[in-house]
């Protein structure tokens, strides 16, 4: 029997520790082939690069990088690369930084497997929380038993799985519906060398609400948290209220 066929891909890049351990452990349960950004892509959300080519070059057996964004490299892979044997499953990590609450909306690691969804693969993304000795043991153990669980028993079409797995000491496994995360609102305004002004985007170490069900407070309190995501992002809540102001319009 054939060994199912797994697209790896991340947004922290293909030379990045998370996505060796990550393609490492699901060696184990099928064919593994590594896609992954050239260089770091976090934050990059669902971009898609259209502008200009794109490189792949082979860094390694099974492992390709390429020049663009994470689902640059989701496309290139499974509309490309294995477009005649297309993945059983996408795993996208093991992300270097947790991916909670509204987090996935920037997220190149989540975004991958959102593009994963949209191409028809059962995806599953994968991030860490870092802390000091923290390893990426626990995420990589956990990908590999979703992994065989989800080919075995795969969720509803349309349905991605994002995973978030804290440092240290966990307790077990709950299922969270994504929280709110506050970052601190600030652009940093410096001066360069020639007097000229330039900007970071302010982001602090984010608070969360701990709120009961979330990721965040699951995480918070030590459990990996998995939430089912979708692409449907239609406030079905507010349908009727948009009615009401469709109606005076008056158009
Ligand atoms: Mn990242």
């Amino acid at each position: 029997m054939t060994r199912p066929r797994i697209l790896v891909t991340n947004d922290d890049g293909i030379f990045s520790e998370g996505i060796e351990r990550l393609a490492a452990a699901l060696s184990e349960v099928g064919e593994v082939v590594t896609v992954a950004p050239d260089q770091e892509r976090s934050a990059a959300g669902h971009s898609l690069t259209l502008q200009h080519p794109l490189r792949a070059r082979l860094v390694g057996p099974e492992r390709w990088s390429v020049d663009g964004t994470p689902t640059d490299c989701v496309n290139w892979g499974v509309l490309h690369l294995l477009k005649n044997d297309r993945p059983k499953l996408l795993f996208s990590g093991i992300n270097l930084g947790l991916n909670l609450g509204d987090d996935v909306t920037y997220s190149g690691t989540v975004s991958a497997a959102f593009e994963g969804t949209i191409l028809g693969v059962p995806s599953v993304a994968v991030s860490q929380e870092i802390e000091t000795g923290f390893s990426f043991d626990a995420a990589a153990n956990f990908a590999r038993r979703i992994a065989r669980r989800l080919l075995q028993a795969p969720l509803p079409a349309g349905t991605l799985v994002n995973v978030n797995v804290p440092a240290g000491p966990i307790h077990g496994v709950r299922v969270a519906r994504l929280g709110k995360r506050r970052y601190g609102e600030a652009v940093i305004e410096k001066q360069d060398p020639r007097g000229r002004p330039y900007y970071w985007i302010g982001s602090t170490i984010p608070e969360g609400d701990l709120e009961d069900g979330t990721d965040i407070a699951a995480v918070a309190e030590k459990w990996i948290s998995m939430s089912p995501l979708h692409l449907d992002l239609t406030d079905y809540r507010s349908m009727e209220a948009l009615e009401t102001v469709a109606k005076t319009l008056g158009v």
